[in-house]
């Protein structure tokens, strides 16, 4: 059985005292990977491991919305030990993007989670640098790996409300630039409401370990059709069931197929070829099969 695990980040730290011995499980396990930059420096990382692997491990370069902003940088020491702000560069990216292991732009998008409403100078800034990374793919005409959070909100009693704000305008920046490439939807977090609109603007929809534990993308995930769903881990976080809390790796990735099939009713091969195929499809990876 061939899996794939559409979104990851074995480059990342995280992983730096075991790399190899996580890629080598991920094979073994017939896992192939999308390994997905944040900024220059982890999508170059991504690359050389896409050329050391190139029967299993492609690349995506971009410029995550977290670090597309110098306000609010966000440093995560399981992505990189030691904090190296970027500054983005669309030109530098393109030519980075131009590598032949590189099949996809991103992740880039909208990350509302981390900042106030009122941050719209942050929130402008997210948006110029996500189409800028929209842009770079319809001209070399590659997939776009998009990123997008919502804000959330507390009442008064200290619960929290989830919102649609990021993947709202984020449906608008799509719809009002007409973007004809292809884009996939990492870690999906939305209503159903919008889970519609996306897919009628064209969009996939990638899902990771949180769907193993978490009910609240049960209806979303119900309503997609199988042609539009892709797997992913998210590695290093958010692990799914039974590994919940640990460090997450693309080979887990079996898990959440297995919980996609639960939702579909059917097979865990159905669901492994079917996610496979639009893997190949989308991203253009027809010289493997
Ligand atoms: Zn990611």
């Amino acid at each position: 059985m061939k899996l794939f695990d559409s979104h990851t980040h074995v480059q990342f730290s995280a992983y730096d005292n075991d790399r190899e011995e996580v890629i080598k499980r991920a094979r073994e396990a017939g896992v192939k990977m999308i390994c997905v930059g944040t900024q220059f420096s982890t999508s170059e990382a991504g690359i050389k491991l896409a050329e050391k692997y190139p029967d299993d491990i492609w690349a995506s370069v971009g410029f995550h919305p977290n670090h597309a902003v110098s306000e609010g940088w966000h440093h995560d020491p399981d992505e990189q030990s030691e904090a190296r702000p970027e500054k983005f560069d669309s030109d530098q990216l393109e030519k980075l993007a131009l590598n032949p292991k590189v099949v996809a732009i991103g992740e880039c998008g909208l990350d509302y989670y981390r900042i106030r409403n009122d941050e719209l100078g942050i929130k402008n800034k997210q948006k110029e640098v996500f189409l800028a990374q929209a842009e770079i793919a319809q001209k070399l005409n590659k997939a776009l790996m998009i990123h997008c959070r919502s804000s959330v909100l507390k009442s008064p009693e200290g619960k929290s409300i989830k919102t649609d704000d990021a993947y709202e305008d984020l449906f608008n920046l799509m719809t009002n630039n007409q973007l004809p490439i292809t884009k996939v939807i990492h870690f999906f977090a939305g209503s159903l409401e919008i889970a519609k609109k996306l897919l009628n603007a064209g969009c996939y929809f990638t899902f990771g370990g949180v769907i193993t534990f978490t009910r609240d993308y049960d209806e979303a995930i119900k309503y997609l059709p199988l042609d539009r769903i892709l797997l992913e881990t998210d590695a290093p976080y958010v692990a799914p069931e039974p590994y919940r809390g640990k460090r997450n790796e693309p080979a887990y990735v079996v898990e959440v197929a297995k919980k996609m099939a639960e939702f579909k009713g059917v097979s865990l091969e159905k669901v492994a070829e079917a996610t496979t195929q639009n893997n190949l499809t989308i991203f253009r990876l027809s010289d493997i099969v």
